[in-house]
């Protein structure tokens, strides 16, 4: 498979910047959790909570789905969960790629339950071809509409992960 560069580093920085100067005005004097969805997120993660500027908290959950990899349509099983608690708290996930919707709305239905104050949304990139729940992104980096992106996190069979820009797949 050939790779294609789509989002250069330079501008992953810019934009990813411009989310955290965001998040920050809107939670100035608050502190959120943050909660990364890994693995693929945890390159963004970094990069946007070294970039703002309020106290925040953090912490993981790990979602797996299966089903044919052509779809990720299948039952999602949680393999990690979030260990410090949110009840009250303002939460912010944080997701790589959403793609049909299906991870991260069961991740927002499961974190409710536990009565947080509030749950917004952060994406890097918001696939749209394939959505099949819809998804409120409070927080989007970049729009794509097709295609297998790989690197700056996102990988392919665990490959590409550490590259620092974005590609496409062909
Ligand atoms: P969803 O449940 O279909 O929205 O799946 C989202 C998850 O699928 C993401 O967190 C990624 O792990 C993975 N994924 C979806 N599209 C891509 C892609 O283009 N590149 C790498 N991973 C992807």
């Amino acid at each position: 498979m050939k790779k294609e560069i789509l989002i250069p580093r330079k501008t992953i920085r810019a934009r990813v910047k411009e989310l955290a100067d965001k998040i920050s005005s809107d939670y100035a004097g608050k502190e959120p959790v943050l909660i990364g969805i890994l693995n693929g997120v945890v390159v963004f993660f970094s990069d946007l909570v070294m970039e703002m500027n309020i106290p925040s908290k953090i912490d993981f959950i790990r979602a797996a789905s299966y089903g044919s990899s052509t779809t990720t349509r299948g039952s999602i099983k949680l393999n990690k969960d979030v260990e410090i608690p949110i009840q009250g708290k303002e939460v912010i996930i944080v997701e790589d790629i959403v793609d049909t919707g299906l991870t991260l709305n069961y991740i927002v239905k499961r974190l409710e339950k536990r009565g947080p104050k509030s749950i917004r949304i952060c994406a890097l990139i918001d696939k749209s071809e394939r959505r099949d729940e819809e998804v409120k992104i409070d927080y989007r980096g970049f729009h794509v509409k097709e295609g297998f992106l790989v690197g700056y996190g996102l990988d392919h069979d665990e490959e590409y992960r550490c590259l620092s820009d974005i590609y496409v797949l062909r």
